[in-house]
């Protein structure tokens, strides 16, 4: 036998069972994370879980679509709130025992990338570069970005099919792009019209909604303008003679009456073609008090008093006419050799603004089209595609409309004395996203797909679908129901034709099945290059062979909206649904999951196609998110300096002690933490936080692993129903937990995961349990029931927790699981965390099965409410001077010197109750647990001396009183034991170990066998 000398306190801490892991309390992540990810890819491990084999028949396909990001430029933190929350949701469906099959994709087609192609080119060469040059450049381009973005993504953790992603230039994806537009075509959805649409003159095409944007701070250069009329239609001459104006004859009011207009865009006027009344509007005929000769304005009747001031002149009104009673008048056009009508508008027509009588240019607004349409009118739109007036605009061809249009027609204005005023006007005006130059209105030959013909149908879908937040639903059916016809054809070269054919004399359009599957076929084998490397007699089909020099293939490309609108088809096999599908993804998708602009984005053209070939949307629920800003809710901008670069967050930045590498968890966890149906914050502040957060579950998983080092549990587990009560408590808690998680992750609710398992980890581990444990694990024996029972919680708890944070969290979850000290000695761990599965709670972890909900209640009351008492008793001591050396023994008023209290262990607590108090009941509950030796309160407020009512210490140090407890506190008699630090009277009564107490001799004394 050897004894170690009793004077050696260190010699006592090697007979502790201290904390024994490799899991580190430092992440370690740069390095540690992409070895998790290399374990992960050797085990093929997603392909494994999502996708289908044989014997997979059983599982149900989850399929969480994803919507493709734009394949240009770095990812942002943008990019990591959207695909962070699809992978945890598709972490938590594999988890679950669904194949959540993940395709991830880009899109590719499209202007700024084409624009990025031809910023890289000297003058020259873009002189001389061909539209099939131009597309091999732009898919290089494409396929570069693509590159770059999913290495970022990967290192996020995100699974996903990285290695056969879908791009919206694969010639798969395209043919069955070319497959949606032929059976919209077929169904009569397709059409080619003349029309208004929104033109970019700075990018030279026709601008989608989606692609507009309002800028602050648009003001346009409005004018009123005094339209001579030349003839007065007969109903209107009794009212005129009756108020005394007269012309040269009846109807003939020559530069005497004038109808008044006002418009924000004067380079419109020489599109003129009508000014629109609102037929049950009152209008008055005025006598414009500022002219010499007699001269009487036409203006809304409301408006009178207010033009007086604005034209700055007197206006009386001499008689009021309903607007339907001006149908007939002719003016004179003001600047041009031409007479057109006053007709009948629509509602549009108001009198918030302007005059009353609008300025109709068909060729240049939606309304104005609309009204020239209803009354013949012809569109006229003098303006080419970069925004210069033609010769159809007379004296003004040449001038650009958004430089020198407008000051030379309000010049000629003048001149010509119609002009009534000019007026700066502030108003909400669409710019071209792109190159943040104003658009405008232009009439131009273009396809679109006519939403008036499946409007009901998708207005049904919407209301099938489940929309999350529920606001969506509202947001998307406003703008569906509102929305005009969609213009799909674009006049660029980078992207998918539109399959058509113009006949060279006639004009004619050649769209049939028989074209359209030929053009399919042709695209599926070679891409949609082919349309510009072959000629129409390799392009039509073979029984257009002989006819193929009487057709020209259109230039015109689809809109981008189109390509990942069809992405129900491209992907998810919507064409071809069948229930083998070889895709194992499901259509319609069970979820789509997007940032809330995508209201009137991707999910609009996507649910827009499907319903046009279906009748139904391609997503069964959709769940929106909203955009990140930084900390003060602006906006991130390279101006503010307040972005926050996702790369250099998981990576670090140049200098570490500023930025330092928190890893991908880190940024997995923001994402799970913020409630994302609004706005989320990012800043410095933040990830602080975030790592602090990160750090405590850490740490709490590394005490778990830490005291399991020498546990087996086939060996060494209690069972269940054995352990003592604060265990039963341990794990009860650990149910509800879960059962919480499950139902926030079932609801996305993943900020409310986030906050339960801070509680959890910082709360019920390790301020309670965990903190009541150290004494069972360190200081029993190894093999003590106490300890061993301690050890069962603790490496079901540590199980569970890296289940439920395995979505979140994934690294650490899995850097845990490797971790399990018992994982080779125990058959039944599997090799990923995620093959465990999701936790599922056990039924005897339940309180209510492992005792009557009293008794839970009391250990609750116990452990929750009495101990946070005595600790602020504590607290109060420790405020108070140290006994002895430390601090010389000061005093301090109301504690005896030198009587202070350090380590709880140096207390003796005596409580009292009042009569019937329920903790008396508690305690009760407590001495009959079959565990005295784990279930003592004495423990569990960890103090070295407990006494139940009776005489108060001799000398308390501090009094606590709550509803009816009485908690005092003074320092524990007898001397303290150098190995468990517990004071006892019994300290020296030992020869052999002086200095310890009984129960640790007892200790030495088993593990030790003489
Ligand atoms: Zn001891």
């Amino acid at each position: 036998m050897s004894t170690p000398p009793a004077s050696a306190a260190s010699s006592y801490r090697d007979t502790l069972n201290l904390l024994d892991t490799p899991f580190a309390m430092r992440a370690n992540a740069r390095k540690r994370e992409p070895e998790l990810q290399a374990f992960w890819a050797e085990q093929r491990l997603y392909e494994r879980l999502a996708r289908s084999g044989p014997s997979d028949a059983g599982r149900p396909a989850f399929t969480l679509h994803d919507g493709p990001p734009y394949a240009n430029g770095a990812l942002h933190v943008g990019h990591a709130l959207n695909k962070i929350l699809k992978d945890i949701i598709n972490k938590h469906a594999l988890l679950q025992g669904k194949r959540a099959r993940f395709r991830p994709g880009w899109d590719c087609h499209g202007l700024p990338i084409e624009l990025k192609v031809l910023q890289t080119l000297r003058p020259e060469e873009r002189q001389a570069l061909t539209p099939l040059d131009l597309r091999r450049r732009a898919r290089a381009y494409a396929l570069e970005q693509v590159e770059l973005q999913r290495r970022g993504f990967q290192r996020w953790g995100i699974w996903g099919d990285w290695e056969e992603p879908y791009l919206t230039l694969d010639k798969a994806y395209e043919a069955a792009q070319i497959g949606v537009f032929g059976r919209m075509a077929l169904a009569g959805h397709i059409y080619r019209g003349l029309k208004p649409v929104h033109w970019s003159p700075s990018s030279r095409t026709a601008l989608a909604e989606a692609e507009l944007e309002y800028p602050e701070g648009h003001t346009s250069a409005s004018v009123y303008v005094a339209f001579p009329v030349v003839e007065v239609p007969p109903s209107l001459q009794t009212p005129l003679r009756l108020a005394g104006i007269e012309g040269p004859t009846d109807h003939d009011h020559r530069e005497q009456l004038f109808v008044a207009i006002w418009t924000t865009t004067p380079w419109t006027l020489p599109a003129n073609l009508a000014v629109s009344v609102n037929g049950n509007l009152d209008y008055a005929i005025c006598r414009d008090g500022s002219a010499e000769a007699p001269r009487y304005l036409v203006v809304a009747a409301a408006l009178v008093e207010r033009l007086s001031q604005t034209l700055e002149r007197p206006l009386e009104a001499l008689a009021t006419v309903k607007g339907s009673e001006l149908v007939g008048l002719l003016y004179r056009h003001p600047l041009l050799d031409r007479t057109s009508p006053v007709v009948v508008g629509g509602d549009y027509i108001t009198t918030e603004s302007g005059t009353g009588l609008v300025h109709t240019a068909p060729g240049h607004g939606v309304d104005d089209f609309l009204t020239g349409r209803a009354h013949g009118l012809g569109v006229l739109c003098p303006v080419d595609e970069g925004g210069t007036l033609t010769d159809e605009a007379g004296p003004f061809a040449g001038l650009n409309v958004l430089k020198d249009a407008n000051p030379a027609i309000i010049q000629a204005l003048r001149d010509s004395g119609t002009l009534l005023a000019e007026q700066a006007y502030a108003h909400r005006y669409p710019y071209d996203w792109r190159t943040k130059k104003p658009v405008i209105f232009r009439a131009t030959e273009q396809w679109f797909a006519s939403v008036e013909g499946f409007r009901e149908q998708a207005l049904a879908a919407i209301a099938e679908v489940c929309w999350l937040p529920e606001s969506g639903r509202n947001r998307i059916e406003a703008m569906v129901r509102e929305r005009g016809d969609w213009c799909i054809s674009r006049q660029r070269h980078w992207g998918v034709p539109i399959p058509v054919f113009y006949h060279r004399s006639s004009g004619e359009v050649l769209l049939d099945k028989e074209s359209l599957d030929h053009l399919q076929a042709l695209i599926a084998a070679h891409g949609s290059d082919v349309w510009w490397e072959r000629t129409e007699a390799e392009l039509l089909p073979p029984s257009r062979a002989a006819e193929a020099d009487q057709w020209r293939k259109g230039t015109d490309t689809m809109d981008v909206w189109f390509d990942s609108g069809s992405s129900w088809a491209g992907v998810l096999g919507g064409l071809t649904p069948s229930a083998d599908a070889p895709t194992g993804l499901n259509y319609p998708a069970d979820l789509y999951l997007e940032g809330s602009d995508q209201h009137r984005g991707w999910f609009q053209s996507s649910l827009l196609t499907s319903v046009a070939v279906h009748g139904h949307a391609p997503y069964n629920k959709v769940l929106t998110h909203g955009f990140v800003l930084d900390e003060k809710g602006r906006k991130m901008s390279k101006s503010l300096g307040n972005v926050v670069d996702p790369a250099v967050l998981v990576e670090g930045g140049a200098n570490e002690k500023q930025a330092p590498a928190y890893g991908a968890d880190v940024l997995r966890l923001w994402v799970s933490s913020v409630d994302y149906s609004a706005d989320v914050p990012l800043g410095p502040g933040i990830v602080k936080q975030l790592a602090d957060v990160y750090r405590k579950v850490r740490n709490t998983a590394r005490y778990l692993l830490g005291n399991l080092h020498d546990f087996v549990p086939d060996r060494d587990a209690v069972a269940i129903a054995e352990l003592p009560l604060l265990d039963r408590w341990m794990l009860a808690r650990t149910a509800t937990l879960i059962d919480e998680v499950n139902r926030y992750f079932e609801a996305f609710e993943f900020y409310r995961f986030y906050q339960a398992l801070q509680n959890f980890c910082v709360v019920d581990l390790s301020n309670v349990y965990l903190d009541i444990a150290k004494d069972r694990l360190y200081v029993s024996g190894a093999d003590d029931f106490r300890r061993r029972s301690c050890q069962t919680v603790l490496h079901l708890v540590v199980e569970r927790l890296a289940g439920l944070i395995a979505p979140v969290l994934c690294h650490m979850a899995e850097d845990i699981w490797q971790n399990l000290p018992y994982r080779d000695k125990a058959k039944e761990v599997e090799p990923s965390v995620f093959e465990r599965g999701w936790p599922a709670v056990p039924e005897e972890w339940k309180w209510d099965n492992a005792y009557d909900f009293e008794t839970h209640a009391h250990i609750k009351d116990l452990l929750l409410g009495l101990r946070p008492l005595v600790n602020r008793g504590l607290e109060r001591c420790r405020q108070q001077p140290t006994g002895g050396a430390a601090t010389g023994g000061a005093a301090t008023r109301g504690a005896a010197p030198g009587k202070g209290i350090g380590a709880s262990l140096e207390a003796q607590v005596q409580l009292s109750f009042a009569n019937d108090h329920p903790l008396r009941a508690a305690l009760d509950t407590l001495e009959r647990s079959a565990h005295p030796e784990v279930d003592n309160l004495k423990d569990w407020l960890q103090v070295s001396a407990l006494a139940i009512d009776g005489p108060p210490p001799a000398e308390v140090l501090a009094e606590e009183e709550e509803a009816g407890v009485t908690v005092r506190l003074a320092r524990a008699a007898g001397q303290k034991c150098e190995r468990c630090w517990h004071y006892s009277d019994d300290i020296g009564a030992h020869p052999t170990h002086p200095t310890l107490c009984g129960r640790c001799v007892d200790v030495l004394a088993r593990s030790s066998p003489a």
